[in-house]
């Protein structure tokens, strides 16, 4: 196999690439050589060479530990657990949330062999003190609310305080476009106003 079929196929299999779309990009790359392919090659072989887990909080970094378990800024006494590094970024575009963070990398499931030994719960476990927050910021899925419920039970000997995030209408938000679990979560987690 030629070295453009090599690249094409490692291409294709990148998220939302198909075959089709890993031509053209393949195509691409190779016509700005000094553009985009050696660029895309020298950040690829620096990720490669120099980004890696945090020990502490699972997120991916050049330093270790990460620049937001360095952070003086931050509150060290808030941690908010997510599955993916994705929803670390989501939460971090909103700018609201100025604690720390642990990335799960999954959830449980019995069914693919996911237990809390692979998902670093005894390291997340051990970083609670009482006093503390927890924020269990998991997908509002089957094995998300399975996975968040495991962690409250384990913390809840740490004292530290548990919190989850709210589910329900979205801002902006029409009521008659919700699906009906959407708007079956929202009633129940009703506020008085
Ligand atoms: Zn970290």
């Amino acid at each position: 196999m030629s070295e453009l079929d090599t690249l094409i196929q490692l291409l294709a299999r990148l998220p939302g690439l198909g075959p089709r779309s890993a031509r053209r990009a393949a195509l691409y790359l190779i016509k700005r050589r000094e553009s985009a392919l050696e660029p895309l090659a020298a950040a690829l072989a620096r990720a490669a060479a120099e980004i890696r887990p945090c020990p502490v909080c699972g997120n991916l970094d050049t330093a270790q530990p990460c620049a937001i378990c360095r952070d003086p800024r931050r509150d060290a006494a808030a941690i908010c657990v997510v599955e993916d590094l994705a929803d670390l970024w989501a939460l971090e575009r909103t700018g609201a949330y100025r604690g720390r963070y642990h990335v799960l990398g999954g959830t449980l499931s019995a069914l693919d062999g996911i237990g809390p030994e692979e998902l670093s719960i005894g390291r997340l476990i051990a970083r609670l003190s009482a006093g503390m927050e927890l924020i269990l910021a998991l997908n509002a899925t089957v094995e998300g609310q399975t996975t968040a419920h495991y962690i409250a039970d384990l913390a809840a000997a740490t004292g530290a305080r548990v919190s989850r995030l709210a589910q329900g209408v979205p801002v902006g938000g029409e009521l008659d476009y919700l699906d009906d679990g959407t708007l079956t979560a929202a009633l129940k987690a009703r506020r008085p106003l």
